[in-house]
């Protein structure tokens, strides 16, 4: 049985229902991360394993056991949320100290641990510091050690990193799983940020209104989405109308150009209207001979980015964004000029439902 098993959970407030049936089975030492837009119930998930909100139905188990219905402090768990939540009239080894000095732990115990827990953020000098005298991404390694300090059977990262500054958030995201990882703790992360979630994460739940939509490695996530709000939502795509000329072979007209999936119609046979979705970096410019996929339209936009320049290609009544690499010593694509863009047949996904 899974560490974490979410089973059923539902959680309603007055008219509203936030989650609806969501069931999530977590395995001992995972890092599985809530992926979500704005008000899709991520956080309404945490705090109900956290036992700060009661689900109105369904059934909570820690190491096979209920806990559904124990109260925040019976369950071990630690948190850190969004806002530094330290507290600002203590020092950095009092914050840390707080929950084991809860627990009645003696002050011998505390001490070490204490300085074990710095040790373990890479903080040792700042114990006798306040919260105001550190910088955002120290306080929220502090906020982790204090959350870990009474070796809690679960960690709980409620959208972590995102108060702070971009350099920061990434180098925390390497700090966070590295930590995670050395105590092999079972940890649930929530964020509405697919790249954070991508880079961190053994699993990816991504959800929508309550719901979620796919529960996978964030391998399977990016490049087997099953619905088309996971292929919208995680990383950029191109989605393109299109309808199947041939079923049997996989032949889609788009835009007036035939081109073959090997990936499957999704349902869809001949006659039937599609949508296709092409992911950036799956396609190049030039034309390739044998089995791929060749676009002709003109350049409408370039973006230097730096190491990649993103290109818009429009064709008749549509258009796509196509990743290249920077190179110093060759000039960039110009607008206006016309292109053909090539793509394999495994890189066409066929999504669920018509198009839009
Ligand atoms: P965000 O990233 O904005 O925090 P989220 O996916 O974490 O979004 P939740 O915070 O779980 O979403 O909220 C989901 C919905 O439930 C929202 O519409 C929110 O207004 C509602 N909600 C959450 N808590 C309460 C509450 N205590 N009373 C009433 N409605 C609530």
């Amino acid at each position: 049985m899974a560490f974490l098993s979410i089973e059923r959970i539902t959680k309603t407030f007055g008219a509203t229902t936030t989650v609806k049936g969501v069931d999530l089975a977590v395995e001992r030492g995972e890092f599985v991360t809530l992926l979500g837009p704005s008000g899709c119930g991520k956080t309404t998930i945490l705090r109900m394993v956290a036992g700060f909100e009661t689900p109105s139905s369904g059934t909570i188990r820690i190491d096979g056991k209920d806990v559904t219905d124990l109260k925040p402090h019976q369950r071990k768990i630690g948190m850190v949320f969004q806002a530094y939540a330290l507290f600002p009239n203590m020092t950095v080894a009092d914050n840390i100290a707080f929950g084991l000095k809860v627990a009645r732990k003696n002050g011998a115990e505390i001490a070490s641990r204490v300085k074990e827990m710095l040790e373990l953020i890479k903080l040792p000098q700042v114990a006798e510091r306040y919260p105001y005298q550190l910088s955002g991404g120290q306080q929220q390694r502090v906020a982790l050690a204090r959350a870990l300090a009474i070796k809690p059977q679960i960690l709980l990262l409620d959208e972590p990193l995102s108060a702070l500054d971009a350099k920061i958030r990434v180098s925390l995201r390497d700090e966070i799983r590295a930590v995670q990882r050395q105590l092999g703790i079972t940890t649930i992360f929530v964020t509405h940020d697919q790249e954070e979630a991508l880079s961190m994460s053994d699993r990816v739940c991504v959800m929508s209104e309550g719901r979620i939509e796919q529960l996978g490695t964030p391998f399977e996530i990016y490049n087997y989405p099953k619905t088309r709000f996971v292929a919208s939502f995680v990383g950029t795509l191109n989605i393109l109308s299109g309808r199947v000329s041939d079923g049997a072979e996989g032949r889609i007209v788009v835009d007036g150009q035939e081109i073959v999936t090997s990936r499957g119609l999704n349902g869809a046979s001949t006659g039937d209207a599609l949508a296709v979705a092409l992911r950036p970096e799956a396609l190049s410019i030039g034309r390739a001979n044998g089995s791929s996929n060749n676009l002709e339209g003109t350049i409408d936009e370039v973006h230097f980015l730096g190491s990649v320049v993103r290109i818009r290609v429009r064709f008749k009544e549509s258009a796509v964004s196509l990743d290249t690499f920077n190179r110093p010593n060759a000039a960039p694509p110009e607008r206006g000029q016309p292109i053909t863009v090539n793509f394999g047949r495994e890189d066409i996904l066929v999504l669920e439902g018509a198009p839009n």
